[in-house]
């Protein structure tokens, strides 16, 4: 990295305030910010009923995803625009607001009709073309961005990411650690919660953490929820859904709705220990 590469970084944390990073109220301070939902929007009766849980659980944000960056070609892509319309209807009716992923910078528009937050995926996290068009579309608007550390990327290359975004005007910038690549084969990939730390250092902006991704598995992700806290996170997206053992997408890592409605409590305590609150 460069002399002026290092200088932008150090401008990040100076010159990103407060309120430019709270101002969608995704992250609020002194408080951990859950969003939670299915991997996949797979149908209007599963979104609602996953949903309901999101809403009965009392957390603010709900995740869904209608275009799926799929390892497999032959992998169910996501039901695209039907998929946008679900996640839409369902979480205003909820009275939710929605977190999707973007894959194609020609879909930006159509996503922000239906979303209030656009999550960049690891396998597109340097993906330069789509973050300027997405730091550009979000510029003075209340629409924010998750974007997901590559897994394969250093957190240098994550926050230098970030700044294709911030440069392009758009300031509602949330970082998430989701896992990387290591020789470890327990889990699917290997939190690093190190990074977390690293990068609160290096920035201002919020960081949150995807423990289902990472972890692969539904019985470290409340475990893994607990690190997060004790990490300095500002806060988690979790996948959840209603009846896990179907999910079309990420069966193995979906907390059950029990899960999902306990967590708040569970993580409480941890939350009260950093002067957080969940919400
Ligand atoms: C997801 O959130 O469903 C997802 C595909 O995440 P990631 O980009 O971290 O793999
Ligand atoms: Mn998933």
């Amino acid at each position: 990295m460069s002399i002026s590469e290092k200088a932008t970084l150090s401008n990040i944390k100076s010159n990103i305030k407060t309120d430019v990073k709270t101002s969608n109220g995704m992250i609020r301070p002194g408080s951990f910010r859950v969003v939670a939902g299915p991997c996949t929007v797979e149908s209007h009766e599963q979104f609602a009923a996953s949903a309901k849980a999101v809403k009965q659980a009392g957390y603010e944000y709900i995740r869904g995803g209608a275009f799926k960056p799929r390892t497999s070609p032959y992998s169910f892509q996501g039901l695209g625009e039907e998929g946008l319309t679900i996640l839409s209807d369902v979480s205003k009716n909820l009275g939710l607001k929605a977190v999707t992923e973007i894959l194609d910078p020609g879909d930006i528009e159509l996503v922000m009709e239906h979303a209030q937050i656009l999550q960049i995926g690891t396998r597109n996290m340097a993906n330069f073309a789509l973050l300027k068009r997405v730091g550009a579309a979000i510029a003075r608007t209340d629409h924010g961005v998750i974007l997901k550390r590559g897994f394969s990327a250093t957190v240098e290359e994550w926050l230098l990411a970030a700044e294709y975004i911030t440069n392009a005007g758009g300031d509602n910038v949330v970082l998430c650690e989701r896992g990387i690549r290591t020789f470890e084969t327990s889990t699917r990939f290997t939190l690093d919660l190190s990074a977390v730390i690293v990068a609160k250092r290096l920035t201002d902006l919020p960081v949150i953490v995807d423990p289902s991704h990472a972890a692969g598995r539904r019985d470290l992700v409340i475990p893994l929820s607990k690190a997060s806290v004790a990490a300095e996170a500002d806060g988690l997206i979790v996948e959840s859904h209603h009846e896990p053992q179907e999910a079309l997408c990420d069966a193995e890592q979906a907390l059950p709705i029990e899960a999902l409605l306990s967590l708040r409590e569970v993580l409480q305590p941890f939350a009260s220990a950093m002067g957080r609150e969940v919400i």
